[in-house]
């Protein structure tokens, strides 16, 4: 910790720090912070504001050169995000690109990472179903892998506890493979799918289920997404785009102002954490080493509780 000067080491230390502001680091900044913690979350990549970075969110097709679509020169470029159905003209800046960060298969993986202040949440297709006692007594059940040392009635809380927050719109299904929770008003079946409904139910009878999927779209906002600035969703489907309503859940649009109106967030793009910082004596880990990208500078930051 060669660069830990006594006059700004107060400046470096947080409660908590957290690595990545995708999803889970979001998540994890707004409970932290809400409970009173100075957290500090480091982020890779660039910033990318709610509203303010979505640069293609209401570009019309005639307005982006390619009409959505991705050249033959990106796709030998970048082999691997373009296996994404998402990938497209339009969203390709909120995915890294293969060309800059090659990575090695040992096996064939399609790694697709969004480098940004707000990860994958941006562009994940927002599908949202909860597993059930089935999926979490599989392991032990069947005799594969490791059982897992929780079962679902105690994740259930939280799950509602997530739900409630981030807007799931979905059906009470009843299903005991697939649980109801928390949700705002489901989606309705459109006609093609409606009509394959009635036929598998026809010929199967109703052990088929053919449901609307829950997802993180607020159908009906209650008021905790209102605070949070979000809208009801427009049903456009340009949603990779990033969405100027907060009409579906990401960090950039929920968690992360959530956790910034607190008062105890600092965000940090341009971070790249290098490693975490070990205290042999104390045997815990006690901060992290930064690459900050934009200058080079190598720096420590400390923290009081590590997750
Ligand atoms: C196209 C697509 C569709 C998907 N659809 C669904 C879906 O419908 N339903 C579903 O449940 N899941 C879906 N997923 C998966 C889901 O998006 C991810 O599981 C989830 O977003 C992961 O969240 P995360 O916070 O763990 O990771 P990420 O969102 O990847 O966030 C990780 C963050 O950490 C940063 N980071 C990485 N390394 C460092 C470092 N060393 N230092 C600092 N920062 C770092 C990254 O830049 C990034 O911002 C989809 C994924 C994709 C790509
Ligand atoms: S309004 Fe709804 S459908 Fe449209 S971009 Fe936003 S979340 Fe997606």
């Amino acid at each position: 910790m060669a660069n830990i000067v006594g006059d700004t080491v107060k400046a470096r230390t947080f409660d908590a720090i957290v690595i990545g502001s995708g999803a889970s680091g979001g998540w994890a900044a707004k409970e932290l912070t809400e409970k009173g913690l100075k957290t500090l979350v480091l982020e890779r990549g660039r910033d990318v504001a709610h509203i303010k970075d979505y640069p293609t969110t209401n570009l019309y097709p005639y307005e982006l050169e390619h009409r959505g679509e991705i050249t033959y020169a990106d796709k030998q470029a970048n082999p691997i995000a373009n296996r994404c159905y998402a990938y497209k003209e339009d969203t390709k800046h909120f995915f890294a690109s293969d060309e800059e960060h090659p990575y090695i298969q040992e096996k064939e993986f399609d790694w697709i990472r969004g480098y940004q202040v707000g990860g994958k949440s941006l562009i994940w297709a927002r599908q949202t179903q909860r597993w059930s006692q089935y999926d979490f007594e599989g392991p032990a059940r069947d005799g594969f892998a490791v059982d897992w040392p929780i079962r679902y009635a105690d994740i259930a809380p939280w799950y509602d506890h997530v739900e409630r927050f981030v807007g799931i719109a979905g059906n009470k299904d009843g299903l005991d493979t697939l649980p109801d929770g928390e949700f705002l008003p489901g989606y309705p079946l459109n006609a093609v799918e409606d009509y394959f409904q009635k036929t598998v139910h026809q010929h199967y009878g109703k052990q088929r289920h053919i449901i609307s999927a829950r997802c993180a779209h607020l159908s009906e906002p209650k008021a905790i997404h209102i605070e949070q600035g979000r809208v009801k969703c427009q049903n456009r489907v340009l949603c990779q785009r990033g969405c100027p309503f907060g009409g579906y859940f990401s960090s950039n649009s929920s968690t992360l102002p959530w956790a910034m109106k607190t008062g105890n967030l600092t965000l940090r793009p341009f971070s790249t954490v290098h490693s975490i910082l070990y205290d042999q004596d104390q045997q815990k880990a006690i901060g992290v080493k930064v690459i900050d990208t934009d200058s080079g500078e190598e720096i420590d930051f400390l923290q009081r509780l590590f997750l």
